[in-house]
């Protein structure tokens, strides 16, 4: 897989001498959904935000396809980088249409394109050309308001997407079915995301691999069934934690929540836990589930984090 974003020895102080992020190595990978997690005040935010240099970096590289950021121009690297916010940041006296267009409209594409960009990205998302093109963001309910915060990111067709908890201020139902709708649209569009959250369960239900952060360092980097089944130490442990009652669970209750498509697979008995399956699964893709001789269904490392994401209390 190609490289896109490379972090080399990157270091952030600032002005007033906080050290926010220290000797950070990192390579996120093209068609990536990357996932930076941590405690409040970790870092993940001012590592995100490095990316498109709204942070300038203080020591170290930091490369996008090969290049300097540095040596981007700063609208070029602006425009093929989305950005989505937690607070819901529409310009509020325009149309819908309208705030999808801001970035089209900054690089000059024809009034037809644009047009047919908005339909298409609505359409995506679910929300009807007719309907919704017109509105004035107060006319729409907070989860499609983010909706669009997502797809207005998406307009110009960035490489790279960087979404800093942009679910966090909806309530929990409008929460998983944005998520549910990003996982859905990844599916198809295949960008680069580096997504910030300090929600362990939208980090397992979301990310093809999450990055731990404790105070501006990397503590794990792995994919959700990795970490879960070998979490580096006690402070991954201790965020990971809430998952232990599930992981008792027989894994044929995995296969019966969530069905994966697969015909093959390393065997494991129907009885065996959740546990078992996932530390099979930090060396597996699939495994096929057998009860009496039978094969049962199959899990694979998206099935069992949904098992476990969606069980999580929060
Ligand atoms: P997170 O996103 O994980 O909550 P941040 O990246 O926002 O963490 O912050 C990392 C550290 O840097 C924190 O200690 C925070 O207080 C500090 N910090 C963030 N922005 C600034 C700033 N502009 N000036 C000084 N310190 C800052």
């Amino acid at each position: 897989m190609k490289k896109v974003i490379q972090f080399d020895q990157v270091e952030k102080r600032y002005p007033d001498g906080t050290q926010a992020v220290q000797k950070l190595d990192l390579t996120i990978e093209k068609g990536e959904f990357f996932v930076l997690i941590g405690p409040s005040g970790c870092g993940k935010t001012t590592t995100l935000k490095m990316i498109n240099r709204l942070i300038p970096i203080s020591d170290g590289t930091l490369r996008i396809d090969g290049k300097k950021i540095s040596e981007f121009d700063i609208h070029e690297l602006r425009w093929n980088i989305g950005y989505v916010l937690q607070q819901i940041a529409l310009f509020p006296h325009m149309t819908i249409a309208e705030n999808i267009a801001v970035v089209p409209e900054m690089r000059k594409w024809s009034r037809e394109k644009i047009s047919r960009r908005v339909d298409e990205l609505l359409e995506m998302v679910g929300l009807d050309p007719a309907v919704y093109r017109n509105r004035k963001p107060s006319e729409l309910s907070g989860g499609q308001q983010q909706r669009i915060g997502v797809v207005r990111a998406l307009a110009a067709d960035p490489e790279v997407v960087l979404m800093d908890e942009p679910f966090s201020a909806l309530d929990p139902i409008s929460r998983e079915k944005l998520q549910d709708d990003l996982l859905e649209l990844q599916r198809k569009i295949k960008k680069t995301i580096v997504f910030v959250t300090h929600d362990m369960k939208e980090a397992i239900k979301l990310g093809d691999r999450i990055c731990l952060m404790k105070d501006g360092r990397v503590v794990q980097i792995g994919t959700p069934a990795h970490i879960m089944s070998q979490p580096a130490n006690e402070f991954v442990e201790s965020f990971i934690g809430t998952h232990s009652e599930k992981e008792n669970r027989p894994v044929r209750d995995v296969v019966a929540a969530f069905p994966a498509k697969a015909a093959e697979g390393r065997r494991i008995e129907s009885m065996e836990t959740v546990a078992a399956a996932l530390s099979l699964l930090a060396e597996e893709d699939t495994l096929m589930v057998y009860e009496n001789g039978q094969a049962i269904g199959a899990i694979t490392h998206r099935t069992i984090v949904q098992f476990l994401g969606r069980e999580v209390q929060v």
